[in-house]
C-alpha cells in the first residue's frame, strides 16, 4: 500500500464545508483553518486538521512540509466550457467590437457556424490535442474539473468525432473532463430538413451511441431565437430523460424561455441567464436547478452580467463557469472572470468561491469534490498568500503556485 501523505502547514485552509447549496452566503460563514494540513490516502483526503497534530498522530507517513505562507482552496470546478474546437474567431471579435451584434454576425455566416466549419475540418487527434492544451492551461490556474461540450460537429458522425476527442483528451490530462453532448447547439446550415427532423435524427441515431460507447451521460441544448425554441426542444429532452441522460440548458442568454424549460425538465443546471427577469429568477430559485453564470461570455460580448446577486438573494444556487469557447468567451480564465462578476454583482468571497467549487460540482452532479474533507478527492490548490482574501482581491492575477489533482502534485510553479 502507498504511504499516507501529509501536506502543509497552510496559513489558511478553506475547506468550503458546512455551507448550503442554495442562497446568499456571507464571509463569516466560511470556515478558515489556520496552520492546517491535509492527509492524503491515494486519490482521496483521509483527514484535514492541524498540521502539527496530524504530524504527531501518524507515523510512517510521507511529509511534504511547505516553506512560506500558503492558502489552500479546493480545486476549482468549471461546469461549462466548449474547449474542444477548431479554428479561431478573432475576426468575429473584431467585428463585434466594430459594432456588429452577435446575432448579425451569426446571420452573416460567422459565429458558431464558422467554428463548426473549422471543427469539421480538424481531425480527431487535432481536436484532442487542442482540448488537452486548453485543459492543461486551466489546470495550472487551479481548475481540476472541466466540463467540455460537443456542439461544433452538428451531425451524428461529427458529434461523435468531438466526443471521442474529448474522451481521449480526458485520458491525456490530469484534469477530469466531463463531457456533454450539445448536438442541439444550432440547426446546422447544411441540414436539409427541419429543426424537428434534425433533433429526431440526433436522438435516434446519436443518443444510443453515447450510451453504448460511454461517451457522456449529459445532454445540453441552446434555447434561443438563433438556435432551438422552447417548444421545439421538448420531445428531444423527453427522449433524453427517458433514456436516463441528465439535462442541462443554455438558457435566457439573449431572450427568456430557456430557464422555464430547465425547470420543467428538472435540469441539473440552467446556464447563462443574462436576460432573466425576476420571473425567471424566482422560478429558478424555487427549483433544484443550479443557475450557472458565465461572466466570460459577458466580458467577451461586452454585455450585461447574469443577475447573480438577485439569484442568490431569491434563494437560488449559483455556480460560476468560464464558458471558454472560441466565439463569445475566448479568455478562458475562470478565477479572473469569477472575481470580476463578484465586483460587478457584489458577491461575497464565500459566494464567488462556492460558485467555482462545490456549487459548480453540484451542477455536474459530482458529490466527490468541491470541498476539502474526509473521503473527498484530494483536489486542491495552493496560493502564495497568508490571507485567503488576497486571492479574489488580486482579481485573478494571483494564480496558484501548486496544484494537486487526485492526490498528486500536477503543477508546481517553483520547479
Ligand atoms: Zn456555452
Amino acid at each position: 500500500m502507498k504511504k499516507l501523505k501529509l501536506i502543509g502547514p497552510f496559513k489558511n485552509l478553506l475547506p468550503m464545508t458546512g455551507l448550503p447549496l442554495k442562497g446568499a452566503l456571507s464571509d463569516n460563514q466560511l470556515v478558515v483553518l489556520h496552520d492546517a494540513g491535509i492527509l492524503i490516502a491515494g486519490e482521496h483526503i483521509k483527514e484535514i486538521g492541524s498540521f502539527q497534530e496530524l504530524k504527531s498522530k501518524f507515523s510512517d507517513i510521507e511529509i511534504q512540509e511547505l516553506q512560506g505562507d500558503h492558502t489552500c482552496l479546493p480545486g476549482f470546478v468549471d461546469a461549462h466550457t466548449h474547449i474542444c474546437f477548431g479554428g479561431s474567431r478573432a475576426n468575429d471579435y473584431a467585428l463585434r467590437n466594430a459594432g456588429k451584434t452577435y446575432l448579425e454576425i451569426a446571420k452573416a455566416g460567422g459565429g458558431i457556424w464558422d467554428t463548426v466549419t473549422q471543427t469539421r475540418k480538424a481531425s480527431k487527434s487535432e481536436l484532442t490535442k487542442g482540448t488537452v492544451k486548453r485543459a492543461n492551461r486551466h489546470l495550472k490556474t487551479g481548475v481540476t474539473t472541466i466540463e467540455v461540450k460537443s456542439g461544433y460537429g452538428l451531425s451524428v458522425e461529427e458529434e461523435l468525432k468531438m466526443l471521442y476527442a474529448i474522451k481521449e483528451a480526458n485520458a491525456s490530462t490530469s484534469a477530469d473532463l466531463i463531457a456533454t453532448c450539445l448536438a442541439a447547439h444550432i440547426l446546422p446550415k447544411d441540414y436539409p430538413g427541419s429543426a424537428e427532423q434534425y433533433l429526431e435524427e440526433i436522438s435516434t441515431m446519436l443518443f444510443p451511441k453515447l450510451k453504448s460507447e460511454n461517451l457522456t451521460n449529459r445532454v445540453d441544448a441552446f434555447i434561443e431565437e438563433s438556435a432551438f425554441s422552447a417548444t421545439g426542444i421538448a420531445s428531444y429532452f423527453k427522449k433524453a430523460k427517458t433514456m436516463g441522460f441528465d439535462i442541462t440548458v443554455h438558457a435566457d442568454q439573449f431572450s427568456t424561455g430557456g430557464s422555464k424549460v430547465a425547470v420543467k425538465f428538472n435540469a441539473l443546471s440552467a446556464d447563462h441567464l443574462e436576460a432573466s427577469t425576476q420571473i425567471e429568477i424566482d422560478l429558478l430559485a424555487k427549483s433544484d436547478v443550479i443557475a450557472t453564470a458565465l461572466p466570460g461570455a459577458s466580458i467577451g460580448l461586452g454585455s450585461a452580467f447574469t443577475p447573480a446577486r438577485k439569484l442568490l438573494d431569491a434563494g437560488g444556487a449559483l455556480a460560476i463557469a468560464s464558458d471558454h469557447n472560441p466565439g463569445s468567451a475566448p479568455m478562458g480564465d475562470l478565477l479572473t472572470q469569477a472575481t470580476i462578476l463578484g465586483a460587478f454583482e457584489k458577491l461575497s468571497n464565500a459566494e464567488v468561491l462556492a460558485g467555482i467549487t462545490f456549487r459548480g460540482a453540484s451542477a455536474l452532479k459530482l458529490s466527490d469534490r468541491g470541498t476539502l474533507e474526509e473521503g473527498m478527492l484530494a483536489d486542491f490548490s495552493l496560493f502564495h498568500t497568508p490571507n485567503y482574501q488576497e486571492i479574489l482581491y488580486n482579481q485573478g492575477n494571483l494564480k496558484p503556485c501548486v496544484v494537486f489533482k487526485r492526490g498528486e502534485k500536477v503543477f508546481d510553479k517553483h520547479k
